[in-house]
């Protein structure tokens, strides 16, 4: 049913999901063939020409190198989802800067904001977690039921399934960028209806006891995929915190996505940035900067890499359209 219910989304990661639908249709496919079989032979050449195209394995392409790193769609997809354990997994509940706290799995991004007014939490992750970063909230100090706005990056699965449990648990106030409604509204875990409290428009901001965050509209990997930004203190200092939607393009790029993504990347570079982080903790290196939390100066401040990762996706958005552009030829 998990499987199902993650791989029948159309806005899912293809990769994944073909990977894992092959590999169960590969045995499905050969259940049936071995009925074929012992009826007659040519009822089996019938069926292997109607192989449909997902049963075949289909190129790793294209590769962009970006940095001294090549990244392939697939890599991009493991290095993002990791295993089932990864994706379920509490990752050491951390404080990033400021009133800033990371409170997801090892794979799927979860942050808490801290205020005297309550807290903000950006994304739920799958429906399964919650209660893992309710617990990850509490380890930290906080409760859970002190979380009074749920925001988002964007309307897949594995960042927003949750939403309407953590409404039910906390009482949240549930703000999404409108252009994602549609798609969070087509979320329906056991099917209970998607929360929608206030709709967001472009740099629409969302305040709560002294925080505010800004809603930037970056679509293209979903159509409301939306970066929020912050101010956070620390030492004396303000740091600007730019929460990643991701920009990662699907397996086929629309004229329509093309533009999308054409505006999202140029935009990302005007925002002040000098902590990233990113709805998979593999777009800013969280484990690598988190096993540095005790060294000194915080790894999470972080000003040059802060498009590290939107320049990996735009290289590869840029190769994927090449290739579409030359296959069409
Ligand atoms: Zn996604």
């Amino acid at each position: 049913m998990l499987f199902r219910q993650r791989c029948s989304s159309a806005t899912m990661p293809q990769p994944s999901c073909d990977s894992r639908s092959r590999a169960r249709q590969r045995m499905l496919y050969g259940a049936s063939t071995w009925t074929v079989l012992v009826t007659t032979a040519s009822i089996v050449a019938t069926v292997v020409a109607a192989r449909p195209a997902w049963a075949q394995a289909s190129p790793d392409t294209p590769a962009v190198t970006v940095r001294g790193q090549t990244y392939t769609p697939r890599s991009i997809l493991a290095r993002n989802m990791g295993s089932d354990e990864d994706q379920t997994t509490a990752f050491p509940p951390h404080k990033i800067i400021g009133n800033v706290y990371y409170v997801g799995t090892r794979t799927l991004s979860s942050f808490l904001i801290t205020t005297a007014a309550g807290h903000i939490l950006i994304n739920s992750t799958y429906e399964r977690n919650v209660r893992t970063i309710a617990k990850s909230v509490e380890q930290l100090g906080f409760k859970f039921s002190d979380v009074r706005i749920l925001l988002g990056t964007h309307a897949h699965g594995d960042h927003q399934e949750g939403d309407a449990l953590v409404k039910e648990l906390t009482g949240a106030q549930v703000m999404a960028m409108r252009e994602d409604v549609p798609a969070l509204e087509a979320m329906r875990p056991n099917g209970r209806p998607h929360p929608i409290d206030r709709m967001l428009r472009d740099r629409e901001e969302v305040s709560l006891g002294g925080t505010t965050l800004v809603a930037h509209l970056t679509p293209g990997h979903t159509r409301g995929c939306t970066t929020w930004t912050m101010k956070a203190a620390e030492g004396g200092k303000t740091f600007n915190v730019v929460f990643a939607c991701s920009y990662r393009a699907p397996a086929t790029v629309t004229p329509e996505i093309e533009a999308e993504f054409t505006r999202t990347f140029m935009m990302l570079r005007t925002l002040p940035c000098e902590v990233p982080l990113g709805d998979h903790p593999a777009q800013y290196n969280m484990a690598a900067k988190h096993a540095r939390l005790t060294a000194g100066a915080n790894p999470f401040v972080d000003p040059a890499n802060c498009w590290a990762e939107a320049e990996i996706q735009e290289a590869m958005f840029r190769a994927q359209l090449d290739l579409q552009r030359k296959q069409a030829k």
